[in-house]
């Protein structure tokens, strides 16, 4: 039996080193790697449930083996094997047309989030490459996963990352772990394991969260929050810091702007009610008390690590929830030093490994549209031109995307779709044509780890793709030979060349990489800021003023407060009382694995909701429920649990969408029940729905 190394590129928060274990050509079993170094301060990359369920997704009922042809209304069903060259011809002949007939920018390029490839060749890389060589085509782009807190890192210190290397937390004296579940999901390699540690090392661990997520097992203290009060409560504790004098006034004296016109916010100085505790209590759910608690020990507790997760700020005005805890963390002086953080998007800045990503042909993408809006835009007929064509590659665009069934009424409206990828996703089969792609274990790669970058992996090719499925490069390469522009994409080379072309861009141990399958560099845990800390006028940021910014006059432009003030989301209709989260899953990956009967058994999907909304609505554990919004509805089960707070129910993203009779969303996708709002700076906003739950038999 062989054991070849491969990686799971899955966009979970992590990238592990698997093994599959091939006989005869057949994949026997998922293994991990052995003997690989392994430290407290640096422990191996383990993978979770999902990794090792590849197997069973390798080849699954629902992986794509041919090119496929769908003939009649779009989505009905009836589909044709074709050729590849038949495939390819009529691909390249639409594109063709489009380009001569309406130019570049009607052609549609959709990625993102599906099987992505870090640093290599594989989805998106390749398929980028092939549309800059076509003209300004539209593309969808921006950040589904931290649109808001990156933008309020640029206004507020200068750069988008901010995040220590998660070992600075064995350092820690309090971990609040604000609307983060590294337990589920990773939130970079190992972050649950460094918080274990922290606290086995005698670290509080407080779980800020409107859920009881399985990270509460690792935190001494839960504290629901109502969604979309971080601010709020963030205030409150501020104006506890303040007006106990705790605050860090040397730090901010000298490494921070601004805090004035914060402050007149938080002691109701600027004309506004002072933001106690007393305030927030209705607001955000948290009692006085319990607010008054934390705000004591976050700022007195040094130093005190601020890991926010990014549901909090996928809200209408997420970039106040991104705001508020850079600000909260500023007051406390927690930032820069080791043990501490600013409670941003948790990346560390710059990339252990400079590796030459595939580059680009001469043009850019001419118009991009924000992931959470592309339907609405085509809808509205607002693109000009409209889009003739829809490319999607590793992208379950439907499924991904806010009200879901809107994004099926828009792509009815795109005269030719195209999606390429491994399954045949709720997206493939509202396309007219599917080209099936290779998934990991199927091709060779080089993929970094995520977040921290501390492990790259020489990613090798274990089996012959199943059925005829190709590479991403492959597809792409063989419709650039159809356009002309073959030479051009290729320069000559095939995946292999490339790699070793991005191997040649970057002097590593290469030899080493491939024997193991994996470098690792062991860097000394990088505390982000120090330097900063220690010489602000030497190390200053690219802020206007060098400084961090608490007050920040490019809000205003888009509609925000001066400082990260709270701004109230809309209150719910009557018909949808219940706030809607839809977290991520521990069983799969986005949409990635949903259709995994494996990982299905694990959690079988369902709706959270408490006790007390359960009962009136005579709702009890595993009955099914219809859930509302006004864009669709789901049906599911429900789990009636007091792990939710009370006027808050949950339905974790990524289920497939399957429409059943009425227009009802048999699969439960989450985002049949989102509507497509964006926040202020045009980031989603998947947190700030309301619904209403009803139990399936109570309905006439
Ligand atoms: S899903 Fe993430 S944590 Fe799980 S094996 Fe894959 S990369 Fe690792």
């Amino acid at each position: 039996m062989e054991r070849i190394p491969f990686t799971c590129t899955l966009d979970c928060g992590s990238r592990c080193e698997l093994v599959a274990c091939v006989e005869n050509g057949r994949l026997v079993r998922i293994d991990t790697p052995a003997g690989r170094p392994d430290s407290t301060a640096m422990p191996r990359l383990v993978p979770c449930l999902r990794g090792r369920a590849h197997r069973r997704a390798l080849n699954a009922p629902e992986r794509l083996l041919h090119p496929m042809v769908h003939s009649g209304p779009r989505g009905a069903g009836s589909w044709a094997a074709a050729s590849w060259d038949e495939a390819l011809d009529v691909i390249a002949t639409r594109l063709r047309e489009t380009l001569a007939k309406d130019g570049a920018a009607a052609i549609l390029h959709a990625t993102g989030a599906g099987a992505l490839s870090g640093r290599g060749i594989s989805g998106a890389e390749a398929s980028r490459r092939f549309f800059s060589f076509l003209g300004p085509v539209t593309g969808i782009d921006g950040n589904m996963s931290v649109h808001n807190v990156l933008r309020a890192h640029r206004w507020m210190v200068g750069r988008h990352l901010s995040g220590s290397d998660r070992a600075t937390l064995l350092e820690s004296r309090l971990i609040v772990l604000w609307g983060n579940n590294p337990a589920e999901t990773q939130m970079g390699p190992n972050t649950a394991h460094f918080v274990a540690e922290a606290r086995d090392r005698g670290a509080r661990i407080v779980l800020v969260d409107p859920r009881y997520t399985d990270t509460g097992v690792l935190a001494d203290e839960w504290i629901p929050l109502r969604p979309g009060t971080d601010a709020a409560l963030a205030a409150a504790m501020a104006w506890v810091i303040l007006s106990d004098g705790l605050e860090d006034a040397g730090f901010l004296g000298r490494c921070v702007s601004g805090l004035e016109d914060y402050r007149a916010y938080v002691l109701g100085e600027d004309g506004g009610d002072p933001r106690t505790p007393e305030w927030a209590e209705p607001i955000t759910g948290v009692s006085a008390a319990a607010i008054r608690s934390l705000a004591r020990r976050y700022a007195t507790d040094r130093p005190a690590a601020l890991l926010a997760g990014w549901g909090p700020q996928r809200t209408v005005s997420g970039e106040q929830s991104a705001r508020a805890l850079i600000s909260l963390a500023c007051l406390s002086g927690n930032v820069g030093l080791c043990g501490g953080g600013l409670g941003g998007y948790g990346g560390r800045s710059g990339s252990l490994f400079d590796l030459a990503p595939l580059p680009w042909g001469p043009y850019a993408p001419g118009r991009m549209l924000p992931p959470g809006s592309w339907a609405p835009a085509i809808l509205g007929g607002r693109l000009e031109p409209p889009p003739r064509v829809l490319y999607v590659v590793a992208s379950n665009l439907v499924n991904r995307s806010q009200e879901s069934l809107a994004c099926v009424a828009a792509l009815a409206q795109v005269p030719f779709v195209v999606v390429q990828d491994p399954f045949f996703t709720p997206t493939a089969r509202q396309a007219d044509l599917v080209l099936p792609a290779s998934m990991e274990m199927e091709r060779a790669d080089l993929v970094t780890s995520w977040g921290h970058d501390a492990h790259l992996f020489d990613s090798r090719q274990a089996l012959a793709p199943a059925g005829e499925a190709k590479s991403d490069y492959w597809v792409m390469s063989r419709l650039a030979e159809r356009l002309g522009i073959g030479q051009a994409y290729t320069r000559g080379r095939d995946e292999a060349a490339w790699l070793d072309e991005i191997r040649r861009s970057s002097p590593l141990p290469w030899d080493a990489a491939r024997e193991a399958g994996i470098l690792r560099c062991d860097p000394a845990p990088r505390v982000e800021l120090a330097d900063y800390r220690q010489n602000p006028d030497e190390h200053a940021l690219s802020t206007r003023s060098g400084r961090i910014e608490l007050s920040n006059p490019e809000a205003l432009d888009v509609g925000l407060p001066l400082v990260a003030a709270y701004v109230p989301q809309k209150a719910p209709a009557p018909d949808y009382p219940l706030q809607l989260l839809t977290p991520h899953h521990k069983a799969r990956s986005n949409s990635c694995l949903a259709a995994n009967p494996w990982l299905q058994r694990v959690e079988p999907h369902a709706v959270w909701i408490n006790p007390a909304d359960a009962a009136p609505r005579n709702i009890t554990e595993g009955v099914p429920v219809r859930v509302s919004a006004p864009g669709g509805v789901i049906r599911i089960r429900a789990y009636v649990t007091e792990r939710i707070m009370p006027g808050v129910v949950s339905v974790a993203q990524g289920a497939w969408l399957l429409l059943g009779d009425g227009g009802i969303d048999e699969g439960g996708c989450a985002n049949t029940l989102t509507a497509t709002t964006l926040s202020p700076t045009g980031g989603p906003t998947t947190h700030s729905n309301w619904v209403q739950v009803e139990r399936e038999d109570a309905r006439p």
